[in-house]
């Protein structure tokens, strides 16, 4: 059983270019992403070894980006395979087939149809998709990995994939012969032995002492109701700090002690309440061990992928170990 990486959007917004070789260099020898022009950035990072899927597949006018990054595209309908065959003979695919989520992927009558073709697709791996998994006990996991093994006996000595982070937690009769994480891998998504693994410190640009009756921000939608101090911080709604979220949705940390975020979030700064700190420190914290992607999800009523994703090209990124 092989262990693959997803680096898609950018690696969940942490940077591909960084995240690919410190995994290639951790042993990942399977990369996927969801574009063939992720694939071909990803292919730069990260050298001619690795195999890199596009879930994706074959779209018009891809063909020359596949051959010349080396990519295998995830087929997902009977034209995507008849383009390939067409404009790619010879080299490797995988197909991805629906086993109930109906999002991608042949469905079973679809799959019928190409079965004359499979000997010169010769696939090397076939993905699917699991719609449920971080709920442990929907019944469609077990049925999607039922639908899985029906497929498995048309594909004889095909390698299978049906795991991502929350299929691959399910347990063995999820994993087939390859599993393929994303936002596990970034620190989304809560089990007992994660560790963090991004943090988000924000800065300080400016403290400043407000009366009781005097307003923060953007329309005065907060009012002080006694002596506050108030830290202006450089981060807003361009660098993924949804404006929804303003007027105390969601908590910068400063060590353990939580500051809310008041008043209207700015394009480009949130103003936050540190009436609580003795001193206020340089920087403060969105992302750490105290809040964790899930945790700020949570505040936001979205999903750590979508607050990874959201976050943007503003912030300095600083990779910690690997190579
Ligand atoms: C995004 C994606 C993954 C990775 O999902 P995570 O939940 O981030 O682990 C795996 N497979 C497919 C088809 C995907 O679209």
């Amino acid at each position: 059983m092989e262990t693959a990486a997803v680096l898609k959007a950018d690696a969940y917004g942490l940077g591909a270019g960084a995240v690919g070789p410190a995994l290639a260099a951790a042993g990942v020898r399977s990369f996927f992403v969801a574009l063939a022009e992720e694939g071909v950035a990803l292919r730069e990072a990260v050298g001619p070894v690795p195999a890199i899927y596009v879930f994706a597949g074959l779209m018009p006018g891809d063909a020359p980006l596949f051959e010349a990054a080396d990519l295998i595209p995830c087929l997902n309908s009977p034209g995507q395979a008849a383009d390939f065959l067409r404009e790619l003979p010879g080299r490797p695919c995988a197909l991805q087939v629906d086993t109930g989520m109906n999002r991608l992927g042949l469905e079973p009558a679809e799959f019928d149809a190409i079965a004359g073709d499979l000997a010169r697709l010769a696939p090397v791996l076939a993905i699917s998709h699991l719609a449920c998994s971080d709920e442990p006990d929907h019944p469609m996991n077990a049925s999607q990995a039922a639908a899985m093994t029906d497929f498995a006996a048309r594909l004889p000595g095909v390698r299978l994939s049906l795991a991502a982070t929350g299929g691959t937690l399910l347990g063995a009769p999820f994993h087939f012969g390859l599993v393929r994480p994303g936002v596990g891998l970034y620190g989304g998504m809560p089990f007992a032995a994660a560790s963090p693994v991004v943090s988000l410190s924000l800065p300080v640009v400016q403290v400043r002492d407000v009366a009781p009756g005097e307003a923060v921000g953007y329309s005065a939608t907060w009012t002080a109701a006694g002596p506050a101090r108030i830290a202006t911080v450089s981060a807003g709604y361009a660098d993924g700090l949804l404006r929804a979220l303003g007027n105390g949705g969601f908590d910068l940390l400063a060590g353990d002690v939580r500051c809310p975020v008041i008043g209207r979030v700015s394009m480009d700064l949130i103003t936050v309440d540190v009436t609580g700190l003795g001193s206020v420190p340089a920087m403060l914290d969105l992302l750490g061990p105290q809040q964790g992607v899930d945790d700020l999800a949570r505040s936001a009523g979205t999903i750590g992928y979508e607050i990874l994703t959201s976050l943007g090209p503003r912030y300095e990124r600083v990779y910690k170990g690997g190579s």
